[in-house]
């Protein structure tokens, strides 16, 4: 449960945080959890070895390499750029506000494509950002590239997430090159959930022709180090510089640094988990869509947005009954009567699919 802020310490509270809320992830501890987007197939056993055995030999009364000098370099050979485009931070969410904190603040404007990730417009109304919605498809969830092109004009900022958190959508590279060259400001591509996608799908080869580019990437989703808190950016080197002044020095440690370049070398050894993870999400979406009454949009990523009636009320027996847990969008605008179920491994697909199946027949019986 979520700590609640006393009136008396609100009044204290710098005038774009007066009226937050802590971040409440609405976690219970579940049988089968579906609910954060994590890798839930777990390392595979010789690379967990390895990280064990790494981290065993690292020294911990230094302070670490404030830009994870190894791991950048381990990082950019991996994508193929120069270590001057690499930035590593404590999480995805740490360059992210990073980002805000360079390029956003009082005066500037962010262009935002709802319904997406709900920490864009945090971070930026968090530092004063102006914050611009271009909403996507009620329907289909699509961006409408139109619009986008329009805003990203006048844009200090624009954030394009792809896949898409929670909708599963991707951008196409000529749409995410259009607006490189529209945007006069930086233009982010959060590819979060990239490697659940096709190898065709990334933005990065824009970034040997856009200096405004930057692909965000994490080590939590695919790399299964989401406990860990390691993810990178990959820019041009002026972009990196920026982010490099404003980041906290220290905030990614020895050990996540350790394990992120564990899993930079062995990244190879998590494909097969990543295509389980592909052709399972098949397989539950198709197991989803054939109940009645169940939309299933597609998705490039290891989720699914998933439409049923009374959403809420399913995603509460969920929990309760079958102790499963999965996330609950139906609040959020756009989003009326939307769940976002994480793939996980076929048993706990299957127990998803039996148990939604079942909590749908007794509602309708
Ligand atoms: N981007 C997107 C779209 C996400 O969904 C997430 C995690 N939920 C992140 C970035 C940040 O992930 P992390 O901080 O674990 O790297």
């Amino acid at each position: 449960m979520a700590q609640s802020i006393p009136e008396s310490v609100r009044a204290l509270l710098r005038p774009s945080a007066a009226s937050l809320e802590p971040y409440d992830p609405a976690f219970t501890p579940s049988r089968i959890n579906l609910s954060a987007n994590e890798n839930t197939y777990g390392l595979p056993k010789d690379v967990h070895r390895k990280l064990v055995d790494a981290l065993a030999s690292v020294p911990t009364n230094r302070y670490p390499d404030p830009m994870s000098g190894e791991l950048r370099e381990a990082i950019a050979a991996w994508h193929g750029v120069a270590p001057e485009q690499v930035c590593v931070g404590n999480g995805g969410d740490e360059l992210l506000f990073n980002l805000f904190l360079a390029f956003g603040g009082s005066g500037h404007v962010m262009v935002n494509v709802p319904p997406t990730f709900s920490v864009y417009r945090l971070y930026a109304e968090l530092v004063e950002t102006q914050v611009k919605d271009v909403p996507r498809d009620p329907e289909t969830f699509e961006v409408d590239m139109g619009a986008l092109l329009e805003a990203a004009r006048t844009a200090n900022l624009v954030v394009v997430t792809s896949p898409n958190n929670p909708t599963g959508n991707l951008l196409s590279v000529e749409d995410a090159a259009r607006l490189c060259e529209a945007c006069p400001g930086v233009v982010l591509m959060d590819e979060a959930y990239m490697e659940f996608a096709s190898a065709e799908d990334t933005a990065e080869p824009l970034l040997a022709r856009y200096d405004n580019l930057v692909v965000l990437h994490t080590f939590s989703k695919a790399f299964c180090l989401a406990g860990c808190r390691v993810g990178y950016v990959l820019s041009s080197p002026g972009v990196i510089g920026a982010l490099a002044a404003v980041r906290q020095p220290y905030s990614v440690s020895v050990l996540d640094q350790t394990a992120a370049q564990v899993l930079a070398q062995e990244r190879d050894a998590l494909a097969s988990t990543i295509a389980t993870i592909r052709s399972e999400r098949e397989r539950l979406s198709s197991g989803l869509a054939a109940l009645d009454g169940v939309t299933v949009w597609p998705s490039a990523a290891n989720f699914l947005l998933v439409r049923l009636p009374d959403a809420h009320q399913v995603r509460c027996t969920l929990r309760d009954e079958y102790s499963i847990l999965v996330r609950d969008f139906s609040q959020a605008p756009g989003l009326r009567d939307c769940l976002r179920i994480t793939v996980g491994t076929p048993e706990e697909n299957d127990a998803v699919i039996a148990a939604v199946s079942q909590i749908l027949e007794r509602s309708r019986a």
